[in-house]
């Protein structure tokens, strides 16, 4: 059937000398893109000043190689106004220019793809296996963006003028790509760049920042075009993004922050991606062998902490009794290999940080009509190790339903069409990622015609999306701002000002 057929296509990362012409996503396939809009451009006004802490400075300068410069120890106006110094040679670039550092730094990057992964591996507790494809995104957004930044030059009737100082606020999810995404996304467009790593995760952003700076000196740049900020104070955070210099933030994170940034400084251009709730859907049409292997790696991939992770597995009339999938889906589960980041064998990794509130209850009880299909416990002597859990008898409307766990639980809930199962699925308040297994082509497309979401997967796991082929961004309360998604045409253009006449490519 074309749906699995293409199901394929998808699944494989094709080698890059495969890849379709930048700026072209690839026809037939079954992904869909949420409308990306176009930017506006606001100005920018408020205030700052605040010391990094010497912990942060002394811990940093620790662990990261001798030549990443970072802006530490020092005050956060010094930092705005080195990016301010620097800035001017930078924004008199062409694309054409820009796009040759972009390409160094992809290639610094895949050179620095060991240093990377077990830097991963260790601060971030992420497996090999979820480490090494998220070097491959990093340099993937690097070679992308370089060309998305040489397009600013050729729109016809437009043109584009580099705006603003960004400041980069990633999660530690994916202490990698998303810090260095989201760095090189606003540098391609001609920005000077300050990133303030999550504290969780720091020396990931700095190995990566590293390359990305050599790559600029390379060229005969500044750079300090890229600096780094690392502090453990949310009160460096604040004064950062609130500085009357900073026009922009890229946020990653919760939709709490992004709430926090808009009432700190409500004429802040925020560029947020941020929470999500998501569901896959299997029908009784769904080919079950691959449904349980992509129900199972999209929820318990780095043990469940992606934006993307499936959370809820919503099943479909007859599949919802099949004893088969039941069985299949419970021996995948306990099959995992749980373990510490450091073993090459293992699948599900240790929680990087301890359990917050929310997957605390998520992991530990139960509401009214759950039950444990496979109950999750802490491993006992380790540092935050838990085995994946699937609850099973969610309720539609339920505390568990509804809320954003982000970690090693999956809920199960049981409908008797697609439309209830699309009523569960767009419940929810986010629209990140969501998908769909099954082989009949009506359902699959009555499905994407009325899902909202960021990120559609036909007969595929739903995390995972691969630069330039499936540009990842949310709908709904998932984003902030103009909304244009990671690692897609428009990501670069929104990061500047247009000509009038314009149309963002
Ligand atoms: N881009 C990642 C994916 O497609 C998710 C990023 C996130 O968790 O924020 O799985």
């Amino acid at each position: 059937r074309d749906s699995v057929a293409a199901s394929e296509t998808v699944s494989t990362t094709p080698r890059r000398a495969e890849r379709p012409a930048p700026a072209t996503l690839v026809a037939g396939q079954p992904f869909v893109n949420a409308p990306d809009t176009d930017p506006a451009v606001e100005s920018a006004r408020a205030w700052a000043h605040v010391v990094v802490s010497p912990e942060t400075a002394a811990r940093l300068a620790a662990s990261v190689p001798e030549a990443t410069v970072l802006a530490v120890p020092a005050d956060v106006d010094s930092v705005v106004a080195r990016a301010a110094e620097v800035a001017g040679t930078w924004r008199a670039t062409t694309g054409a220019q820009r796009r040759e550092v972009l390409l160094t730094a992809a290639r610094l990057l895949e050179e620095a793809r060991t240093d990377l992964v077990g830097t991963m591996v260790h601060e971030a507790r992420k497996t090999v296996g979820e480490a090494d494809p998220e070097v491959s995104e990093a340099v993937d957004f690097a070679a992308f963006y370089a060309e998305s930044a040489a397009q600013l030059d050729e729109v016809p009737g437009a043109t584009f003028t580099p705006e603003g100082l960004t400041v980069v606020t990633p999660p530690w999810n994916f202490p990698v790509a998303i810090p260095l995404g989201s760095v090189l996304g606003p540098l391609a467009a001609g920005s000077p760049v300050i990133i303030k790593p999550s504290h969780v995760t720091p020396r990931c952003a700095a190995v990566g920042v590293d390359a990305i700076r050599r790559a600029l000196v390379e060229h005969g740049y500044e750079a300090d075009l890229v600096q780094l900020v690392s502090a453990d104070e949310g009160e460096v955070g604040r004064r950062l993004v609130t500085h009357p210099e900073v026009s922009r933030v890229v946020l990653t994170g919760s939709i709490e922050t992004a709430e926090l940034f808009a009432g700190w400084r409500p004429d802040l251009h925020v560029f947020a991606e941020t929470s999500g709730k998501n569901t896959l859907v299997v029908t009784a049409a769904a080919d079950i062998d691959l449904a349980v292997k992509d129900i199972v790696r999209s929820a318990f991939g780095h043990a469940g902490q992606k934006c993307s992770a499936a959370s809820l597995l919503v099943l479909v009339g007859a599949v919802g009794r099949s004893a088969r999938l039941h069985r299949q889906l419970v021996d995948a589960v306990r099959s995992l290999a749980v373990g510490p980041a450091t073993e090459l064998a293992t699948t599900t990794g240790p929680l990087t940080v301890e359990p917050g509130e929310k997957l605390h209850r998520a992991l530990t009880t139960l509401d009214e009509g759950e039950r444990w299909v496979v109950e999750p416990r802490e491993v006992p002597g380790t540092d935050h190790l838990w085995t994946p859990g699937v609850k099973a008898g969610v309720q539609p409307g339920s505390w568990f339903h509804l809320t954003e766990v982000f970690g090693p639980v999956l809920g199960i809930v049981r409908v008797d069409t697609l439309d209830e199962a699309l009523e569960v699925q767009n419940a929810v308040s986010f629209g990140l990622t969501g998908g769909i297994h099954s082989l009949d082509e009506a359902e699959i497309a009555h499905w994407l015609e009325n899902v909202q979401v960021g990120n559609a997967y036909i007969n595929r796991h739903i995390t995972g999306a691969i630069v330039q082929r499936q540009p990842f961004g949310g709908w709904k309360a998932s984003v902030v701002g103009p909304g244009a998604k990671a690692g897609g045409p428009s990501y670069v253009a929104q990061f500047g000002d247009w000509s009038d006449d314009a149309s963002v490519p």
